[in-house]
Formats: structure tokens, sequence, C-alpha cells
């Protein structure tokens, strides 16, 4: 996605060789209007499969999911990192290890939310080591429901996400994919967006 590229490009900041910051326009500023066209063109590349549900993880998947969910006129559900009091019904659990904090938590999803009748679209922000996608994919696996596949933000390709989810049998879209980054640099893979 040609205007997502552009953004990275213009205010990213390149941290590490492995850590992109992108809190003016996604992560923590939030541009809208940019997230319902991230949204829309989730929208497009699942349009007609049947999705019934969107599934992410809070909280950065969240507006994301979202703007998917408008686009294809159906509900969003988030995982939680924390299981809530509120939160009595029974739960589908899966645990993500997060390399960043060099923690593992555990995420949840009420069976109320999800289940055998649903086909089910993933979103999230960024595609890294994949822990979290993983996650979520042993829910949507342990609910009985279909998956039609995952749509990812931003995917730093050289991290090891994607051969992870596609030793799953996953399906997976992204919409910026970095071939290689450097502090001042970055490197986009040909996209495939619609
Ligand atoms: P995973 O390693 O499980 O694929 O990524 C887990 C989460 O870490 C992502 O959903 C994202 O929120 C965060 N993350 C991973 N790499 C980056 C990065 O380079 N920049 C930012 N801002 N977040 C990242």
């Amino acid at each position: 996605m040609k205007l997502l590229e552009e953004r990275i490009r213009q205010e990213g900041l390149i941290l590490s060789d492995t850590v992109l910051k992108v809190d003016s326009f996604l992560n923590h500023q939030v541009d809208t209007a940019l997230a319902l066209e991230i949204g829309r063109e989730f929208g497009r590349i699942f349009a007609g499969r049947g999705i019934t549900k969107v599934l992410t993880i809070e909280a950065s998947g969240i507006q994301f999911a979202m703007a998917a969910g408008i686009a294809l006129g159906v509900p969003f559900v988030y995982a939680k990192k924390k299981k809530a009091v509120t939160l009595s019904e029974s739960v589908y659990t899966a645990p993500v290890h997060s390399f960043t904090r060099q923690e593992t938590y555990q995420i949840s999803v009420s069976q109320k939310y999800l289940g055998p009748a649903d086909h089910v679209l993933i979103v999230d922000d960024f595609l890294a080591t994949g822990a979290a996608l993983v996650g979520l994919v042993d829910i949507v696996r342990a609910s009985g429901a279909k998956l039609a596949g995952v749509g990812c933000v931003i995917e730093k390709s050289f991290q090891e996400g994607r051969s992870l989810l596609e030793n799953k049998g996953v399906e997976i879209h992204s919409l910026a994919r970095i071939a290689s980054m450097a502090p001042g640099e970055v490197h986009f893979i040909g996209n495939e967006t619609v």
C-alpha cells in the first residue's frame, strides 16, 4: 500500500535494525483517515470470502480491526491480555511470548464471541516474530471457527513471523513489507495489495 509506505518513509523512526517506531500515525497517535483506508484495503483483499468476524489483540491492533470490520460489515473482537474480573465466562486462551518485554502472557477470548459458525480474519499492526499472531491463530482453531487469513499492517519480513505462520498453513497479506531497515533507510518488498 503505497500511501502507507510513504508515511513509514516520512515519519517512521528506525530505532535499530529491528525496531520501527510509528507512534505519530499508527501506534500512539492514530491517523484516523489512514486507519480507515487500511481497513478498506483489508476489506478489498478479503472481499467475498464470507468473513463473519475480525479478530485482533489489544491494544495496538484495535483500530485496524475496527476499520476492517467496518469495511466488511462485521463485528470485531479483541483478545484480552489480562483476564478481567468481568470476563467470568468460559474463554479460549493461548500463551504469547513477548520478545520485546521478555515475558509470556496469556491472551483470552470469550467463547461467546467465537465459535464453529465463524469465518475469521485476523488483523494486527505488526508481524515480527509472529508470536502474537500464532496465539490468535491457535485461539481461532480451538474455537472451531474457520480462518480466512491474517492481515498485517506492517510486516518486518526479515524476522521469522511470516514463515512461522506459513508453516501453520496461514494465508498472510501485509500492506507494507519491510525487507530491511537501518536508521535513516527502509527497503520495502514489492507489495501485493489490490
Ligand atoms: P510479534 O513479535 O509477536 O510478531 O509482535 C508482537 C507485537 O509487538 C506486535 O503486534 C507489535 O505491537 C509489537 N512490535 C513488534 N515489532 C515492532 C516494531 O518494530 N515496532 C513497533 N512499534 N511495534 C512492534
